[in-house]
Order: structure tokens, then sequence, then C-alpha cells
């Protein structure tokens, strides 16, 4: 299963990932989180991202394709991954499909989980995640059984930085402008699907799954 999970931020592809992974136990290779886990640890490269990040624009992909390159050439991704957040850009999508071709790897699958722009601010400004697990709530769609606590590891939830409503219209703003044209993209490579994100939680993962051909 080599897949790639696409969508606006906020359309729920962390949320699907996170029971894909768990179901079919695969590694989640996210750059979003690679760039968060990259700017607590304080290194060169977290401080480069934080600057995009923090102005919801994108971390160049000069950075970014090195790091998807070297996590795909890890033996644990020869069998399967789930991509999500990478590709963002047309030459984030060239420089993938040369890395795949390089380590012989075909892509079975692009998921595009399609949501609307009005209901995408309120999905990510009520985003909270777990500080220890990363387990993704929402505080009206998916909260916690306890307030500000994970249910899976009792961890402490918190809102990211880049969550907040200024930021997320600049991230809407960079998505369509870059990302959005990937679906002509990979509709031409004949490995598209869209989903319909506007529905709960479980039908959307339901939904996923059978479009991968999945029980
Ligand atoms: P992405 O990874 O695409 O940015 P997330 O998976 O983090 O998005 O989801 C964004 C927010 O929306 C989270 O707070 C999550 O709990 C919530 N969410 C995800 N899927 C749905 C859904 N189908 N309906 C309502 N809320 C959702
Ligand atoms: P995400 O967790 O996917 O919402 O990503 C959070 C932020 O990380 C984005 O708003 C970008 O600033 C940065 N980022 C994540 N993935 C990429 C990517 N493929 N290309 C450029 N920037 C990215």
């Amino acid at each position: 299963m080599h897949i790639l999970l696409m969508g606006p931020p906020g359309a729920g592809k962390g949320t699907q990932a996170e029971k894909l992974i768990e179901e079919f136990k695969i590694p989640h290779i996210s750059t979003g989180d690679m760039f968060r886990a990259a700017v607590k640890q304080g290194t060169e490269l977290g401080k480069e991202a934080k600057k995009y990040m923090d102005a919801g624009g994108l971390v160049p992909d000069s950075v970014t394709i090195g790091i998807v390159r070297e996590s795909l050439s890890k033996p644990q991704c020869a069998d399967g991954f789930m991509l999500d957040g990478f590709p963002r850009t047309l030459d984030q999508a060239i420089a993938l499909d040369g890395i795949l071709k390089d380590l012989g790897i075909q892509l079975n699958g692009v998921v595009n989980i399609s949501v609307p722009d009005s209901e995408l601010v309120g999905r990510v400004t009520g985003r909270r995640i777990c500080k220890a697990c990363g387990a993704t709530y929402h505080v009206t769609f998916n909260p916690s059984k306890v307030e500000d606590v994970c249910d899976k590891c009792g961890g402490n939830l918190y809102q990211r930085d880049d969550d907040k409503e200024e930021t997320v219209k600049n991230r809407l703003g960079a998505y369509h402008s870059q990302t959005e044209p990937l679906i002509e993209y990979y509709k031409k490579q004949g490995v598209f699907m869209d989903i319909n994100g506007l529905q709960d939680i479980n039908k959307v993962y339901a939904d996923v799954k059978a479009a991968l051909g999945c029980k």
C-alpha cells in the first residue's frame, strides 16, 4: 500500500491517516509532523521551517523534497507508506515521481479529501493535538472524553500555533494557488480518487477504504 493523502488544511488527512496506519500498520510520513518535530527540537531545519509555518506559507521545495526523499528511502517504507501533506507544489509532485522511480515503487492511489473552505476554518481553529502522542481531536466534532486530556495516552492537548484564524486564511490561499492544481496532475496519472470529507469521520474512513479496495 503506497498511498498519498491530499486535501486542504483541516480536511481530515491526519485523522484518516491515524486510522489507516493503525489498521494497516504502514509508516505515516507527514511533512507537517516532521517540521513540527524539528521546531520542537530547535534544529536548523525547525528554525527555517517555522518562519514559513507561522506565516501560513509553504516551506521551500528545496528543504521539503530532501526530507521526504530521506524518509521514503528507509527500508520500512518499501512495503508501504501513507504520505500526508506532501506533495503540495507541482515541483514536489515531479520530484516525488523521480524518488519513487528510483526506488522502484508505484503509487497505488492518491486519495483526495474534499471539504469546502466554509467548513475548514472551524475545523482548523477547533483542532487540538496531544502533546505526547500526536492524536488529533476537535473541540466540537471529535472531543476528548475529558477536556484537554488525550483519550489514548492521558497527555495534554494543545492548539497548534498555525491553527489561529489569521494564519488559516493564508494556508487556504497557499492550498488553492499551489496545491489544488495537483488534482489535475494526478487525474492524468489515473490514480486519483475523490472522497467527500463532509461526512462523519467513520463514514469518510469507510469511503477511503472502499476507494483503496480494502474491506
Ligand atoms: P488535516 O490533517 O487535513 O489538516 P485533521 O485530520 O487534523 O486535518 O482534521 C482537522 C480537524 O477537523 C481536527 O480537529 C479533526 O478532529 C476534525 N475532523 C477531521 N475529520 C472530520 C470530519 N469528517 N468531520 C468533522 N471534523 C473532522
Ligand atoms: P500540515 O501539518 O500538513 O498542516 O502542515 C503544517 C505546515 O507545515 C504547512 O502550513 C507548511 O508551512 C508546512 N508544510 C507541511 N508540508 C509541507 C510541504 N509538503 N511543502 C511545504 N510546506 C509544508
